[in-house]
């Protein structure tokens, strides 16, 4: 019997049922181990296995819908399991993108483009037929002989962050699959609640668990998550050499923190539905970004006649500077709502609008969220 993803969360991932054995994980704070007689299985370094992944790892594979083969591999931050699968792509391989992504996703990925290892194209809208069309121009370099290096990857991120932007998951894998490319979505704004992209086609999810999985931005996490044998070992081995692997407390942290991922998610998003519509009939809001589930939304706002560049800069930098029970930083996910102007980062994609705050909306009484982005608003009038 498959329970529900509240009860999941909550039951995966702990300890036998075994009379003394704690019902917690404890974590387990030890560089080697002791060796085994020859040939017997057992952890042997704290680079390469630490059982305080392990209750976090079969939590996240499991609402991912991983299955039996595959499986999540932890990573010590959500940019370490991005980099990790994008180094999978063969040299001089396609990364195709929406040209509104994650900003440090964005930049590794130019990066790679500037530095000749790979081409990145960036397309204005993620569709099956943009994406087909794109991975019918270009000439790819000829595949790995073991099927495992893409020779093309089509990244999704959907939502996209901060746009929220929604992409037809299924259908552009079906497109990347036709043509031999990987289908890999960052599922960090939908949460494994709204969305399980192995089951549309993807390859590979990735997560920033720094966000909703852990909750309560006290630490820096990512996830890698494939229901596909062969890949998960790849992402192991990725993990055992690059090194960037999860630390022993921020596991088990993330671990305490998804136990109660179903219920934080609910509320934020009645939270974030009820924002989005009292948002919209806001006069200095000009434009409300909410797909319509999820606890992100994006606003854009404006000073009266003021629609110069610099006077939008103001007024949304006015806007966050007013807010009380909203807290001012960047980041998204955790219990407490938090409000970012995004083009305050240099690395922001420009298609981002200069006036444009995410909002990341927490577990408080949204009433309370109201009145303070309201008379924060108030103050543009
Ligand atoms: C935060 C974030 C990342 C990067 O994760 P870190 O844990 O900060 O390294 C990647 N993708 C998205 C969508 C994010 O919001």
């Amino acid at each position: 019997m498959t329970h529900h993803p509240a009860t999941r969360v909550v039951a995966m991932g702990r300890p036998d049922k075994v009379a003394g054995q704690p019902v917690s994980p404890p974590i387990e704070l030890s560089s080697t181990y002791v060796t085994a007689p020859l040939g017997a299985a057992v952890p042997i370094y704290g680079r390469i296995d630490n059982a305080s992944w392990l209750g976090l790892e079969t939590v996240i594979a499991e609402l991912e819908r991983a299955g039996t083969g595959g499986g999540c591999v932890s990573f010590a931050s959500g940019m370490a399991a991005v980099s990790a699968v994008m180094n999978q792509l063969a040299y001089g391989g396609l990364l195709l993108m929406p040209a509104s992504v994650y900003n440090t996703t964005a930049e590794l990925a130019a990066a790679h483009h500037d530095r000749g290892r790979l081409t990145v194209r960036l397309l204005d809208e993620v569709t099956p037929q943009t994406v087909q069309a794109a991975l019918a121009e270009h000439v790819l370099p000829s595949s790995d002989p073991r099927g495992l290096e893409p020779t093309a990857m089509v990244w999704v991120e959907s939502p996209s962050n901060p746009m929220l932007t929604v992409t037809d998951i299924a259908g552009c894998a079906a497109a990347a699959t036709q043509a031999g490319a990987w289908l890999v979505v960052d599922n960090t704004f939908a949460t494994p609640l709204l969305q399980q992209p192995l089951t549309m086609g993807a390859d590979v999810v990735v997560h920033s668990v720094t966000k909703y999985l852990s909750g309560h931005s006290d630490l820096v996490l990512g996830a890698v998550v494939t229901n596909k044998p062969e890949l998960r070992e790849v992402f192991v081995a990725h993990r055992r050499l690059h090194g960037a692997i999860p630390g022993p407390f921020e596991a088990w942290l993330a671990l305490r923190g998804i136990r109660t991922l179903d219920v934080r998610f609910e509320r934020a998003q009645a939270n974030a539905t009820m924002l989005a519509e009292r948002a919209a009939t806001h006069p200095s809001v000009t434009r409300v970004r909410y797909p319509g589930s999820g606890a992100m939304l994006s606003i854009e706002v404006a000073r009266k006649g003021a629609d110069d560049e610099d006077s939008l800069t103001q007024a949304a930098e006015d806007v966050v500077n007013g807010l009380q029970v909203w807290t001012a930083a960047t980041s998204l996910g955790g219990v407490e709502s938090l409000a970012e102007r995004r083009r305050r980062h240099s690395n922001e994609p420009t298609v981002v609008p200069v006036n444009l705050i995410r909002l990341s909306v927490g577990i408080e009484h949204v009433d309370d969220l109201w009145a303070d982005l309201e008379q924060a608003l108030d103050q543009l009038a």
